[in-house]
C-alpha cells in the first residue's frame, strides 16, 4: 500500500498516455500547440502496460488515462485491454475530448470500461467551436449522447471560463437535465502553456453555486465520498446530478490520495508543483520493478499538505499546459 508523509493513502494514479492533442482549448494552450515530447520521450504502450502492472500491484485500485487526448494514440486499446485484464484494479476511468472515441465505444463496453468523463465547456455550438478552436461540436455531441445511452457512467467536465461560456451554464443543465449524467463544473486553473495569466479567477465555485441556485432554488447537496473532489448536488426533476470542483480553490487537498505520472515519465505529486522524480529512462534500465517503487515512495514521500504549500516552493510552475500535466 502506498502511504504519503501526511498518512495518506495513494491509490488512484492518473496516467497520461500522450501529451499531443487535436483540439486547442484556450484555457489548456495556445493555438499554435506547446513544444510536444518527441516521440521518443513518451512511454511505448508496452512501458505503459509494464508501468500500470507495477502500480497496482503497489496497491493503486483506480487508473484515470488522459493525456493530451488519449485517443490521438492508435494504440491506446492494448494498454486498456492489459488494465482491464489487472486484478486488483477496481475503476478504470477515461478523461477525454470525445473526439475520436467514437470506434471503440463497443470495446471499451466488452472491457467493462464504465467512466468515461468528457470535456465539454460549451452547449452552444460558436461557444464550443471558439473556446476549442476547432470544428467538432457534432462529433462531440454525437459520442457523448452515445456514451451516455450506451450505460456508461458519465460525467462532463464543463470549465467556468470568464466572458466566454459562463452564459452556457444554465443551457447546459437544461439539455442535460433529460439524461443520468453528471455535469461538473471546475474553476478554471492557471494551468494554460502561457494562454494567459492570472492570479485569480472571477467565477470560483461559490459563484458558479450561486449562478445556478438563482435558477434552480430547489437543490439538494449529496453526500460523496470522502477523497471526491467535487461538492455534488441534484436539481428536483433532473435526472442526473451537478458538481463543482474548486480546482483553483483546492478546498480538497487534505484528503488527496492521487498522483499523477505525465506521458514522458514525470512523476507529479501535487498539481500546483513539479515532478519529484522521472520514471521514463528508469522503464528502460535494469531491476525496473524494485527501481520503480523506490522513485515511487520517495516521491510520495516529500508532498506537500496543499496545493498552496506545493505552489510556495516553486516559480514558473504556472507556464505548464495541462496537456503535458494530463489534468
Ligand atoms: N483531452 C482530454 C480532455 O480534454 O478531456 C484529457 C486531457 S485534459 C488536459 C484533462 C482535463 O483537464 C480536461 O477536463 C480539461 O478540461 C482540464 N483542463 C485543461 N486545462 C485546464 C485549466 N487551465 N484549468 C482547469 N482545467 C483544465
Ligand atoms: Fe486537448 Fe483536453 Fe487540452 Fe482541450 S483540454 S486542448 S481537449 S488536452
Amino acid at each position: 500500500m502506498l502511504i504519503d508523509n501526511h498518512n495518506r493513502k495513494i491509490n488512484y494514479l492518473r496516467l497520461a498516455v500522450t501529451d499531443r492533442c487535436n483540439l486547442r482549448c484556450n484555457y489548456c494552450m495556445p493555438s499554435e500547440g506547446i513544444n510536444f515530447a518527441e516521440k521518443d520521450s513518451l512511454f511505448t504502450i508496452w512501458e505503459l502496460c509494464k508501468l500500470s502492472e507495477i502500480m497496482v500491484g503497489q496497491g493503486i485500485d483506480k487508473i484515470r488515462i488522459t493525456g493530451g487526448e488519449p485517443f490521438v494514440r492508435k494504440d491506446l486499446m492494448v494498454l486498456l485491454r492489459k488494465l482491464s485484464s489487472l486484478e486488483g484494479l477496481n475503476d478504470i476511468s477515461i478523461t477525454t475530448n470525445a473526439t475520436l472515441i467514437g470506434p471503440y465505444i463497443q470495446e471499451l463496453k466488452s472491457l467493462g470500461i464504465k467512466n468515461i468523463n468528457v470535456s465539454l465547456d460549451a452547449i452552444d455550438k460558436n461557444t464550443f467551436e471558439k473556446i476549442t478552436r476547432r470544428n467538432q461540436y457534432d462529433t462531440v455531441y454525437t459520442n457523448l449522447i452515445r456514451l451516455i445511452t450506451e450505460g456508461f457512467n458519465v460525467r462532463i467536465n464543463f470549465i467556468a471560463l470568464e466572458n466566454q461560456n459562463t452564459q452556457d451554464i444554465i443551457p447546459i443543465l437544461e439539455v442535460m437535465k433529460h439524461y443520468p449524467v453528471s455535469v461538473r463544473f471546475l474553476e478554471e486553473m492557471p494551468f494554460n502553456g502561457g494562454s494567459k495569466s492570472f492570479n485569480t479567477i472571477n467565477w470560483d465555485y461559490k459563484k458558479i453555486l450561486d449562478h445556478i441556485q438563482s435558477e434552480y432554488p430547489e437543490i439538494t447537496k449529496l453526500e460523496s465520498p470522502k477523497t471526491s473532489t467535487s461538492i455534488n448536488y441534484r436539481i428536483k426533476g433532473h435526472k442526473g446530478t451537478f458538481g463543482l470542483i474548486p480546482s483553483f480553490s483546492r478546498t480538497f487537498c487534505g484528503s488527496c490520495n492521487r498522483l499523477r505520472i505525465s506521458a514522458t515519465g514525470d512523476v507529479i505529486t501535487c498539481l500546483y508543483g513539479k515532478p519529484r522524480t522521472n520514471l521514463r529512462e528508469v522503464m528502460r534500465g535494469k531491476d525496473v520493478e524494485s527501481q520503480i517503487k523506490e522513485h515511487i515512495l520517495k516521491a510520495i514521500g516529500s508532498r506537500s499538505k496543499t496545493g498552496f504549500e506545493e505552489q510556495e516552493k516553486y516559480d514558473g510552475i504556472f507556464e505548464n499546459s495541462m496537456t503535458s500535466i494530463g489534468g
